[in-house]
């Protein structure tokens, strides 16, 4: 058995600049490291349309997004900086969360969308924290339109997703559940921003034991999905929350991403997984752990 993850050579492309951290090696490291796996197949996909990220963000930004990068690049909001390739690389990542949707909303395995920039801070009409566009909830609109209408979006990134709550907050067909550092970067996250009822933050110190962070998580998990059952779960898997990532202070390690994949499919048997790749800044590390959440999909 294999899992298939999916990707755009573009999303190797954009490059916020050489001191940025948000390096093309984060995801040429996966990528390399999944090419020596028997257990993952990698598929290059087609870049998605414009209309698909028009379901989540406003024209006018898509414009700016597309014409900054258009003139080469340039500082789109303080550290999120894009390059020549930036737009196509939008593009590029999109259609491989489309595609890994398609795959599993077809019954064709849990699947993995290796890609960046990032997408977990991008509001409708703003990018923030090296994010262009909400590539989750691209993809959680993507399958609500296949029909697949309730979502579980767990999202284990050591930052708090504030664009995806934003974006999905007063929306009770989708579920977000996040662990994160607090107080971090953004800022948002506290346990009492509830949405509808449909978000579920899981804020905590930093340097706490790693088993603590997976149990925190997981029982949020289980709270949010109590009388509620998902038709597809999204995983926004960034692994910065690993012990030694210079953006982070949490102690996970490549195990508890294989434990945490592993229960959620334990709880959902039949309900399809896609995860896809958000933060992570040691290159190395981020293979590690990605490696053993794929894994665990197989
Ligand atoms: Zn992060």
């Amino acid at each position: 058995m294999t899992v298939s993850i999916f990707t755009h050579p573009d999303c190797l492309r954009h490059d916020p600049g050489s001191d940025h951290p948000e390096t093309p090696a984060r995801l040429g490291a996966l990528l390399e490291r999944a090419g020596t796996s028997g257990a993952v197949k990698v598929l290059e996909t087609a870049p998605a349309k414009r209309e698909s990220l028009l379901a989540v963000h406003t024209e006018p930004y898509l414009e700016t997004l597309e014409s900054m990068s258009g003139r080469g690049g340039g500082v789109l909001f303080l550290d999120t900086i894009l390059n020549g390739a930036s737009w196509n690389a939008v593009l590029g990542a999109t259609g491989a969360v489309l595609a890994a949707v398609d795959h599993a909303h077809a019954g064709r395995g849990h699947a993995f969308a290796a890609i960046r920039p990032p997408g977990h801070h991008a509001l409708a009409g703003k990018g923030m924290g090296f994010c262009l566009v909400n590539n989750v909830v691209v993809g959680a609109r993507h399958a609500q339109r296949a029909g697949r209408a309730r979502i579980l979006i767990i999202d284990w990134d050591v930052h708090h997703g504030n664009g995806t709550q934003a974006l999905m907050e007063t929306d009770p067909s989708l579920r977000y559940v996040s662990l994160h550092q607090h107080p971090w970067y953004p800022g948002t996250g506290m346990a009492d921003e509830r949405g509808v009822g449909n978000v579920f933050n899981v804020p905590r110190g930093p340097g706490l034991a790693a088993s603590l962070y997976v149990d925190d998580l997981w029982a949020a998990v289980v709270a949010s999905t109590s009388g509620w059952s998902p038709d597809m779960i999204f995983v926004s898997a960034g692994f910065d929350a690993m012990a030694g990532d210079p953006l982070g202070g949490f102690t996970l390690e490549p195990e508890h991403y294989a434990d945490l994949t592993r229960r959620l499919r334990e709880r959902f048997p039949k309900t399809p997984i896609v995860g896809l790749l958000e933060g992570g800044y040691a290159p190395a590390r981020v293979a590690d752990g990605a490696l053993a959440h794929i894994a665990a999909l197989v």
